[in-house]
């Protein structure tokens, strides 16, 4: 038999359940009771499904309140003093160290967060010390463990395997070996492993993704010591690994003492031949054959012809499952009945992502006969989308070939234009502002979901966001602000707002993946030929523009966080689905100058989320992202400025392309990660100007005019007063206007006593 599982299923719930739980729970509306009963019934539910979908083990361990990197840290008391809470109750610690705050507990700094590998979810990075201990403290997952054993089906538990947990962390000391901390993480582990075993688990799958990045000699060797130690009767071994191939670890990964392998057969289908060539024949080969991070549906008679002979020579040491994790799909197709019908047809959500499973496990254990209505439906799908016209626009094409190098580049180079727009601009030394969004208030919510169920009309809507322009105005003057944005009212997301007016996207009501905690978003599904039938953000502008003298920035998102965020067409190559996005934007940022904006902002939110996980593949993919960037922002004149805004901070090894984009000014993140990462933007004497991010908005704290000016002096000490902007890490849609207003204001304090100091005057 051929035996079928999930390597994990989304979390938060197909009408976002966890979310709002979450949210009821901080607020202090229910308690922990009532958030833990919502985990339940969220587990059980989709321990249901994958029973429905006929999958061989449930797993175990893939929930999580918040987030799974989160929780060994918190299993393996991983805690940073500052965040350790002998709170009301089992949550305090947990979201201290997410969010910087719990109900009934004093506020902490919150622990950094970051991306998981090139995916739009962020996990929170455990903070090792050089003598960290471990020790397993209740984990969560055991009575997760007791909960799917009622349901009488065979177990896998997962957890994060011991080096990507370490590799994910940060050295909480200069020079320390975090690698070091393996021995005494080990005993941790095994004591995890032996007790998922007590309670049933017939697996274990131990994430081990960094087996798909470049890694050095001493982790490779770490893996041979580390899975030698963990080996264990009590319960099988899956080394699971995902986002990409194995390469250079491919030998290791097929020789480390475990039971079974899971490999990413949809990014990387080559490393077939070799794994069947390396692998141990007592081996599973779990194959990650539909996609875990797109919505498009599973060419199956094509994955029938190669799994056929595989499975003749495998048996029942052939596994199948989505390339990785379901956490970054949506959830269930069948609520989409708004999308149009052929459309529709192409797409699989995670549910259906089953059911393809599903098919597939019959058509190889029972006969293919038994599931051909199942099969021509795939089969119809793959034939319908090669052959829709809704896919391909011919005049995008031409215009594409019509692309040239000049097209890519502004007039005069950064030191020129500065000087034309400090001319037209005025604006003192350490300039003042936010990053576009001000917060998604209730009635703003209400006002758009009233306008899209048709309870307000549209002219209704448009007097009621302009009404919210307005207001976002008159605070940002009154809190002092140099340069103003309409506040994005009008945007639920940016993505998704960009979407919605371009051609060749697709968006969806409930297609929510998880981003962080009780954050989600909704990708828009590219499907076809961009391109910008009218203009898409020019009207909010000038209304905005019309309300005051100071100057107001033109928001856009750019081309690269467009594709990143979105879910992409796979029957072209990724680059040149953005340069067709390049190319509308372009004409967007056009009409904005045109209109008289003298700063353009161009969102690059999601550039380094798209960078390859191996560094042979950084240029390729950094030339067009940059080249993309640069054909959306280079038509301007000198005296317009173009910003952009990027959501990270680790540059290190980007900063070279960050350069090359040529924005006027960058605005980066980078209150959370202490503004370690300045030193990159002066050791790389970064030429243009420059906004390391001073208040962290995914926090709930106010900063302090203390905090705020100890972050800018440090800015300061690598970035010239005349270059350096100030402004929070990102925008403040998911914030209160409270905690907005007052730090705000903190921020605006602290910039100007900082000019007032001597030696800060040129501007
Ligand atoms: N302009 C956007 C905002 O302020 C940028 C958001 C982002 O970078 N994620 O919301
Ligand atoms: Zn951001």
């Amino acid at each position: 038999m051929t035996v079928t599982h999930v390597l994990g299923f989304p979390r938060i719930g197909a009408n976002r359940e966890l979310k709002q739980a979450l949210e009821a729970y901080w607020s202090g509306r229910e308690d922990a009771a009532a958030l833990e009963a919502v985990g339940r019934s969220l587990r059980r539910r989709h321990w249901r499904l994958q029973l429905e979908a006929g999958l061989d083990y449930l797993t175990v361990g893939d929930f999580s309140f918040y987030d799974h990197v989160l929780d060994m840290s918190l299993a393996l008391d991983v805690v940073p003093r500052r965040c350790r809470r002998e709170g009301s109750d089992a949550f305090a610690t947990c979201f201290t160290m997410a969010r910087g705050r719990a109900p009934g507990v004093e506020p902490a700094l919150a622990c950094e967060m970051t991306k998981w590998f090139d995916t739009n979810y962020h996990y929170i990075v455990p903070e090792f010390s050089p003598e960290q201990r471990f020790r397993l403290v209740a984990p969560r997952i055991f009575a997760e463990m007791e909960e799917a054993r009622a349901l009488g089906h065979p177990l896998k538990a997962v957890l994060v395997g011991p080096l990507t947990y370490l590799w994910l962390g940060r050295d909480e000391a200069p020079g320390m070996d975090r690698l070091r901390l393996l021995d005494a993480l080990l005993p941790a582990y095994g004591e995890l492993l032996q007790g998922l075993a007590a309670r049933g688990a017939d697996w274990i799958q131990l994430d081990e993704p960094i087996l798909a990045l470049d890694l050095p000699p001493a982790w490779r060797q770490a893996f041979e010591s580390a899975y030698h130690q963990l080996q264990t009767r009590a319960a099988k071994l899956l080394l699971a690994t995902y986002f990409g191939g194995l390469e250079d670890n491919l030998s290791l990964a097929c020789q480390l003492p475990v039971d079974g392998l899971h490999v990413d057969l949809v990014r990387a289908p080559e490393q077939l031949p070799a794994l069947l060539d390396r692998l141990p024949p007592y081996k599973t080969l779990s194959l990650g054959i539909i996609d875990g991070r797109n919505v498009w549906r599973a060419d199956l008679d094509a994955l029938l012809a190669t799994l056929v002979p595989l499975k003749a020579r495998l048996g029942s040491r052939l596994w199948l499952a989505p390339s990785c994790s379901l956490l970054h799909v949506p959830v269930d197709l069948t609520l989409e009945d708004g999308l149009d019908p052929e459309l529709r047809s192409w797409l699989a959500f995670a549910v259906q992502k089953l059911d393809e499973l599903h098919v597939l496990k019959r058509a190889l254990d029972e006969d293919p006969a038994a599931v051909a209505p199942e099969l021509a439906m795939a089969r119809k799908a793959v034939i319908t989308r090669r052959a829709s016209q809704r896919c391909c626009d011919p005049a995008v094409r031409e215009r594409l070939r019509q692309v040239d190098a000049a097209m890519e580049c502004r007039a005069s180079p950064h030191a020129r234009r500065r000087i034309h727009q400090q001319r037209r601009l005025h604006l003192p030394p350490l300039p003042t502002t936010t990053i576009g969004s001000f917060p998604q208030t209730a009635e703003i919510r209400a006002a758009r979901r009233a306008w899209r169920s048709g309870g307000m009309t549209t002219a209704a809507y448009e007097a009621r966001m302009r009404g919210e322009i307005e207001a976002i105005v008159r605070r940002q003057e009154a809190i002092g602000l140099d340069v103003l944005v309409h506040g994005e009212p009008e945007r639920s997301d940016m993505v998704e707002y960009f979407a919605e007016q371009l051609r060749g996207f697709a968006t969806t009501r409930h297609g929510w993946v998880q981003s962080y905690g009780s954050r989600c978003v909704k990708p828009p599904i590219l499907y076809g030929d961009v391109s910008r039938p009218g203009a898409m953000t020019v009207e909010w502008f000038k209304y905005a523009q019309s309300l005051t003298d100071k100057p107001v920035k033109g928001m856009l998102t750019g081309p690269v966080t467009l594709l990143n965020w979105s879910f992409v067409r796979d029957d072209q190559p990724r680059e040149e689905t953005c340069l067709q996005l390049a190319l509308a934007l372009r004409d967007e940022v056009t009409d904005l100058e045109a209109a008289g904006a003298a700063i353009i902002q161009i969102d690059e939110a999601a550039l380094r989320e798209g960078l390859p996980l191996r560094r042979s593949q950084w240029d390729t993919y950094l030339s067009w992202a940059v080249r993309a960037f640069r054909i959306a922002a280079s038509a301007v004149r000198d005296e317009t400025q173009i910003h952009t805004h990027m959501c990270y901070s680790q540059f290190n090894d980007i900063i070279a392309a960050i350069a090359a984009m040529d924005a006027d000014v960058v605005t980066i993140e980078s209150a959370r990660s202490h503004m370690a990462l300045l030193d990159v933007f002066r050791d790389f004497a970064y030429p243009n100007g420059i906004g390391p991010g001073v208040y962290d908005i995914h926090s709930p704290n106010v900063p302090t005019v203390e905090e705020i000016t100890r972050l800018l002096t440090q800015a300061l000490a690598c970035i010239p007063a005349e270059r350096l902007w100030v402004n929070p890490d990102c925008g403040l849609k998911t914030r209160g206007w409270a905690e907005v207003e007052a730090a705000l204001r903190n921020m605006v304090q602290a910039a100007r006593a900082l000019r007032g100091l001597p030696g800060r005057q040129k501007g």
